[in-house]
This record gives C-alpha cells, sequence and structure tokens, in this order.
C-alpha cells in the first residue's frame, strides 16, 4: 500500500486521507469503537466549530486537561484547523498546577474533565480565562454538545504558525512551554515515518497518554502522515497488550512497558509475530532490558531520543545494528554535537562525554513568553542545549551517560526534583530537603525524598507524603521520605545529590 502521504503538514494529513480514502479505519478503541478517516475529519470539523463559537482563533490557545479518547485527538486537530494552538496538560496535575498553567498560557479555552468543572471554573475566573468546557472519556460533555455539524473555514496553511505549547518541568520549580511550530510537527513526523517504514498497512499499538510528546507526536503524527492506523487503548496494561500484540505491526512504549511485558508469561515470539518495529523512548532503556526482550521475542527494540522542546532527535536505524544502551545516531535533517558544557567549545574527539546540542527544523522555537529562559538556552548559531549529557561515537552513534539537570524519569515521566523540595520545605517543621532518583526496578527511577528535619520537630513519612498529595501530581511524590540530620554538601555548599544517590542505591530493590 501506499507510503507517506506527500504534503508536511499535520492538518493536511487528516484532509487528505479523509478526502481519499474516507472509510479507512484510523483508530479502534479497546472498547471496540472504530473511527474511519473521514470519520475523525466530521468529528474535527464539529469540534472546530465549537472552538470556533467560544470564540478561539488563529495563535489563540486551547488548554485541554482531558483523559485519553478519540474526541481528545480530534481537539487537537481541531485547533490546527483554526489555526489555533494546542496545550495538552497531564491528567494527574492538581488544581494548584492547573491555576499556573492557566495563567501562564492565558487560553481562550480551557477542556476539562466534567468532574472538574466546579473548582476549575473557579480557578478559570481567577485566571482571566473566560470560556470553560467538559470532555469525557466516552466524547461526551459541553465540548461535543454545543458542537454544530458545519465546519468552520480552515485557517491558511502557515507552517510557522504555534501548533501546540508543551509544558516542561522547570528547572526552577516553573513550567516552560516549549512552542512547537506546525513546521516543527510536520518535519518530525515525515521523517520518523520514512526511517521507520510506515505504511498504510500499519496497525500501531498505542498505549501511551497522548498529553505528552510521545504518544501524541511520535505516535499519532506518525500514523497520519503514512494512513496507517491504531488499535488505541486508555493506557497500558500488561495483559491487554499480550492479548492485543497479535493484530499490532508496531508497538511503541516508555522502559516500564517493556519491563512490565518481560515480566508477563504471555510474553514469546508467537504473541509479536506480525510486529515488525517495538520502539522506547522518553527515558532511558537497560541494554539489560533491551537483550532480555531480544532473547524473549526474536526482536531488537528501536531505541530512539527527544524531548518535548525539539520533538525525536535521533534514532537506532530500521536496518543496521540497534545498539542497545545507545539512541542511535542523528535523524537526517537533525545535526547533533557535543560540547564542553561549560565553554560551549565542540568536542570533536569521538566518545568525549559533553552536553548533547542538536539544530534542525525539529527543534522548537523558544520558551512561551520566556525570552530570556530561550536566548540561555540557544547557542548563536542555533543549536539548542538539551541539558543531557552523553557522547557520540566514531560511527555517530549518541549515548546518553546522564542528566545535567538532575532530572528524574519515573515511569516515562519527568520529575524535575526542585520542584518537590520547594514543597517539601515550605511544611511545618522542615529545614531543608533533598529530591534524588533511585534505580527502581518497576518505574526505572523512584522519587525520592531526603529530609533535614528542624531540631525540635518529629517528623514522618506518612504525614509528608500525605501534605504533598494536595499539591503534586501523583507521578512526583516521594515513594520513600527518609530523615537525616545534615545533607553532604561539596566545598561549594552544593548538595552532592550523587552521594545521596549511591547512598540509597538499593533503597527499592
Ligand atoms: P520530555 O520532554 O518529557 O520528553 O523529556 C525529555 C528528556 O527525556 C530528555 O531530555 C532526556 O533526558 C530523556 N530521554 C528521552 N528519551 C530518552 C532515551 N531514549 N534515553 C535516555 N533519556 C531519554
Amino acid at each position: 500500500m501506499s507510503n507517506a502521504v506527500a504534503t508536511d503538514d499535520p492538518y493536511r494529513w487528516l484532509e487528505v486521507i479523509a478526502a481519499e480514502h474516507p472509510e479507512r479505519l484510523l483508530l479502534e478503541t479497546g472498547g471496540g469503537r472504530r473511527l474511519s478517516y473521514g470519520a475523525m475529519a466530521a468529528l474535527t470539523g464539529r469540534l472546530a466549530a465549537s472552538l470556533a463559537a467560544l470564540q478561539v482563533a488563529p495563535g489563540d490557545r486551547v488548554v485541554a486537561q482531558v483523559e485519553k479518547s478519540p474526541e481528545a485527538i480530534a481537539l487537537y486537530l481541531a485547533c490546527l484547523h483554526l489555526g489555533a494552538c494546542f496545550v495538552p496538560l497531564n491528567t494527574a496535575y492538581t488544581f494548584a498546577e492547573l491555576e499556573y498553567f492557566l495563567g501562564d498560557a492565558a487560553p481562550t479555552v480551557a477542556v476539562i474533565r466534567p468532574a472538574d468543572l466546579e473548582p476549575v471554573q473557579a480557578i478559570a475566573q481567577r485566571c482571566g480565562v473566560t470560556h470553560v468546557a467538559t470532555l469525557d472519556e466516552h466524547g461526551g460533555g459541553s465540548l461535543l454538545e454545543r458542537a454544530e455539524s458545519a465546519s468552520p473555514a480552515r485557517a491558511p496553511h502557515d507552517p510557522a504558525a504555534l501548533a501546540a505549547l508543551l509544558y516542561t518541568s522547570g528547572t526552577t520549580g516553573r513550567s516552560k512551554g516549549a512552542m512547537l511550530t506546525r513546521a516543527n510537527l510536520g518535519s518530525n513526523a515525515t521523517t520518523l515515518a520514512r526511517e521507520w517504514r510506515f505504511s498504510s498497512d500499519d496497525v500501531l499499538l498505542h498505549a501511551l497518554p497522548i498529553f505528552h510528546v510521545h504518544g501524541l507526536f511520535v505516535a499519532i503524527n506518525t500514523v497520519l502522515a503514512s494512513g496507517s492506523s491504531m488499535l488505541f487503548l486508555p493506557k497500558f496494561d500488561a495483559d491487554e497488550t499480550v492479548r492485543l500484540l497479535p493484530r499490532a505491526s508496531v508497538m511503541m512504549g516508555v522502559p516500564t512497558f517493556y519491563t512490565r511485558l518481560l515480566q508477563h508469561p504471555g510474553l514469546n515470539r508467537d504473541t509479536a509475530r506480525n510486529v515488525r518495529l517495538f520502539v522506547s523512548g522518553s527515558a532511558p532503556l537497560l541494554a539489560e532490558t533491551h537483550r532480555e526482550f531480544q532473547a524473549r521475542t526474536g526482536q531488537a527494540i528501536l531505541e530512539r531520543y527527544g524531548m518535548s522542546e525539539t520533538l525525536m532527535n535521533t534514532s537506532n536505524p530500521y536496518v543496521g545494528e540497534r545498539i542497545p544502551g545507545s539512541v542511535g545516531p542523528a535523524l537526517p535533517g537533525v545535526e547533533v554535537r557535543i560540547v564542553n558544557p561549560d565553554s560551549g567549545a565542540v568536542l570533536p574527539e569521538a566518545d568525549s562525554i559533553g552536553m548533547i546540542e542538536v539544530r534542525g527544523p525539529n527543534v522548537f522555537s523558544g520558551y512561551w513568553r520566556m525570552p530570556e529562559k530561550t536566548a540561555a538556552e540557544f547557542r548563536q548559531d542555533g543549536f539548542f542545549i538539551t541539558g543531557d549529557l552523553g557522547k557520540c561515537d566514531a560511527r555517530g552513534y549518541v549515548y546518553i551517560v546522564g542528566r545535567g539537570k538532575d532530572l528524574i524519569i519515573t515511569g516515562g515521566y519527568n520529575v524535575y526534583p526542585i520542584e518537590v523540595e520547594l514543597e517539601i520545605d515550605s511544611l511545618p517543621g522542615v529545614n531543608e530537603s533533598a529530591v534524588i532518583g533511585v534505580p527502581h526496578a518497576d518505574f526505572g527511577e523512584g522519587v525520592t525524598a531526603v529530609v533535614v528535619p528542624n531540631n525540635d520537630a518529629t517528623l514522618d513519612e506518612a504525614s509528608i507524603r500525605q501534605a504533598l498529595e494536595q499539591r503534586l501530581a501523583k507521578f512526583k511524590l516521594p515513594k520513600r521520605v527518609l530523615f537525616v540530620t545534615e545533607l553532604p554538601r561539596n566545598t561549594m555548599g552544593k548538595v552532592q545529590k550523587s552521594a545521596l544517590r549511591a547512598r540509597y542505591s538499593d533503597l527499592y530493590k
């Protein structure tokens, strides 16, 4: 069957396939609901009409904190239809966190889960957001209730227009909105569809969340770019994945999916027989997991590397050696270099460890309303400073060796320690704290808090965790809270997190 659709605009993919092959299947949900490209285009048109009725104009932001559903995809596509900017939010964010995002993104409309309506209305009012609409996982809620069948005029195609803001956790505690253009999305998915040999025959098993770059742009845009289809599951479940794998030709996952599949007795060569490609990313895949998976299924997982700000940068090859522990060479059109993190000087010798910097059509245009932060993270020649430390071998394969920013990645989600530390430090009886990632068999890393109590205070683990539950999304909550009388520090007074990580390395074993 045909390969990539000959356009590089994410909305045009839908439009072209819906016009040429309206009956072609786009997705089937876990509950057996089937949606064709034509049906998705019609749904997108209706949602675009509802958004237009709520005064959404080109360039306006639309925030969405909603469950995974076909309608949530249509909401993203409706924003593209109108030339508006889609701002997906992790469903685990608390109301306190949502308030920050609504204030920062200043959307025209916030689309939320029906159960959250009352508290969010109050928050929206404080943030000056005029319209709040609801959408549930079955497509119910006020957003579709007011949808009309006639879709409004499509915005003219502007590759430089803002298509999405993806919020990343900030190292200083403030989340930054990475501004991605239509050209960023279009070029990256076109490259991935080509490099990973997607065709309209492919069926992608989709179990990732769709508020994140991986599930939304790597997975869905690549499907749209190739006219393929998805088995669209609400979340990852090992039993369900093993049951459905024989119907899939591609699976994308975070490393936790693969470690969980390996624990499932049903995973074998037979269940994986029709899968031509397993992709992993968002966090490091242990070389051990790669080898075990290959031994069980006969398939070498293809690991790639990217981030919200840059979409995908590198990928192990489809044809050629996939090296366990490496994220592969730079994708075509993307330049990757390793530099001295302090001086910025390029390290030309193979295997030198330094800061990974990238440049290309995939790289975002800056942080939303943060010109100084943007300027600080780009070099004069346009390279973006990723914050990841790594090396590049003589063949161009990139290896990530650490994270310069102390980022914790737990179950594929990013947690910046400072954000959790600030919440802990504000609790009564706490003198100071350090939050670190400690190896965890299931989550990759477990968020772990090391707390110094005030002299006279008696603190306990359960009450600290309970206090944090009101303030932080569940995935950011420390799995363990440990108490010490002082934190290890270097001569400059900086807390030595590496010493703490070493001290507690066996905590979850
Ligand atoms: P996010 O913006 O949430 O996608 O997180 C991006 C960060 O995830 C990157 O800067 C890396 O630190 C990390 N990351 C993504 N893919 C990989 C990978 N394959 N191996 C190691 N770290 C990764």
